[in-house]
């Protein structure tokens, strides 16, 4: 046998002896009368609908790579988006590599970033030699704390800032932030990923700033599995943004494949009614090509191989679809919000700080609780029957690399735990 075929067959034993487990797991749950499963942190935008659309994209390989839906996607989202320009990509991060192209970040240059960020955002820059300078959050929404970037702009020669609206919630100096940004003549990317459709004064995140990117990755606000879209009303940033993405390549066929199958995937294990046993069938016969939300690379700090390749039109009609459906899910997580925020008061814990007119659309519901609750979470389940997110668990998350002098970004990877909205 080729070392292949054999690690093939290591894995589905694998995800057989799974099957069996968890089955025999569910038996007992359901012998003792306790809910077989609960909800998961991925693709819960994603319905029966999608699924219907995804199978019937299977068989219809000839239109994978359509432009007429990416032009669709990308026209309906500026527009419910309030940008002039947008542009699909394969992922957030894909799409931020290109907004750093079209700023022309070069070499040597210094961004400002939170301390407490995707190991995936840190990549972007550092795999075009742009150095990363971290700088303190606030705990109230968890986004950049004003007073600490000015500090960071006296100290060194940033050449840009990245701002976050991290789990839905609008971050809390917003217009502090685009002010220093504007006074010190520095460009703002708003990393808008977990804040789809939140609003500020009436206007979507991303449109204060200078270029924004949103992410429809699996376990974000809408799911395309993988995808982003980098939006800017500036007519200078669009016209570059449109030149790289002119350049861009697109993915392969398999990828393609892949990712129609993680959506089936996505639904069978984590939202059909009968995921129970569904999801274990489907994971043994089609587990070993889900698509990961890191590939190995990217946990030691690199890019991916074909970073920032286009939207293809099979993805973009997933996409189209899930717009025509988010404004109706976000309202759904700020219903769910106003559960979370009665436990809050009711057991002493802090809210998330939604800011004076604003409307947040939460990803998830963020709290800071003691350590040792985020140390081990079990307690999300047996006590509330859910599933607590633990992200962040490090300031470059999940990488572990060390970040200094963010004492508050440090406070939130200790106790900041989220509940699903
Ligand atoms: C998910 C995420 C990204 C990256 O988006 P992808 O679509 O996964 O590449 C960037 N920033 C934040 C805050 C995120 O949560």
């Amino acid at each position: 046998m080729s070392g292949v075929v054999q690690l093939k067959v290591v894995d589905t034993m694998r995800r057989v002896r799974r099957l069996f487990r968890d089955q025999r797991t569910n038996l007992i749950k359901w012998m003792r009368g306790k809910p077989l499963t609960y909800w998961e942190l991925s693709s819960k935008t994603f319905d029966s609908e999608d699924v219907v659309l995804a199978k019937r994209l299977m068989g219809e390989k000839e239109m994978w790579f359509d432009e007429q839906p990416v032009r669709d996607f990308e026209a309906r989202f500026g527009k419910w988006t309030g940008s002039k320009y947008a542009f699909s990509f394969c992922g957030g991060r894909e799409s931020l590599v290109a907004i750093i192209k079209a700023l022309e970040l070069c070499p040597g240059d210094e961004v400002i970033l939170p301390g407490y960020t995707c190991v995936v955002v840190a990549n972007a820059f550092r795999a075009h030699g742009i150095r990363v300078n971290y700088c303190d959050i606030e705990l109230d929404t968890f986004g950049l704390d004003a007073d600490a970037v000015r500090e960071k702009i006296a100290a060194g020669r940033p050449r840009a800032i990245l701002i976050h609206h991290l789990y839905g919630l609008v971050c809390r100096d917003y217009e502090k932030l685009i002010d220093i940004a504007k006074n010190s003549n520095l460009p703002i990317i708003e990393d808008c990923a977990q804040a789809t459709g939140a609003l500020y004064k009436g206007v979507r995140v991303g449109n204060l700033g200078d270029v924004a990117f949103y992410s429809s990755e699996q376990t974000k606000i809408f799911s395309t599995v993988k995808g982003g879209v980098a939006v800017t009303s500036d007519d200078i940033i669009g016209s570059r943004l449109r030149d790289v993405h002119k350049e861009a390549a697109l993915p392969d066929g398999q990828w393609i494949e892949r990712l129609l199958i993680t959506a089936l995937l996505n639904y069978y294990q984590l939202k059909h009614p009968r995921r129970y046993i569904l999801g274990d069938i489907h994971d043994v016969m089609y587990g070993h090509r889900r698509i990961e939300p890191y590939s190995k690379e990217e946990f030691l700090g690199r890019c991916g191989k074909n970073y920032m390749r286009k939207m293809p039109g099979a993805v973009a009609v997933l996409g189209l679809n899930q717009l025509r459906n988010i404004d109706r899910y976000n309202a759904l997580r700020r219903e769910s919000a106003l559960k979370w925020d009665v436990w809050c008061e009711r057991n002493g814990y802090r809210k998330p700080v939604v800011i004076p007119e604003s409307v947040p659309v939460y990803l998830r519901y963020p709290v800071m609780v003691e350590p040792e609750k985020k140390r081990d979470i079990s307690w999300g389940y047996s006590q509330l029957g859910v599933s607590l997110g633990r992200w962040f668990v490090t300031n470059v998350h999940p990488a572990s690399w060390p970040v200094t002098g963010c004492p508050n970004a440090d406070r939130a990877v200790a106790s900041c735990v989220n509940f699903p909205t």
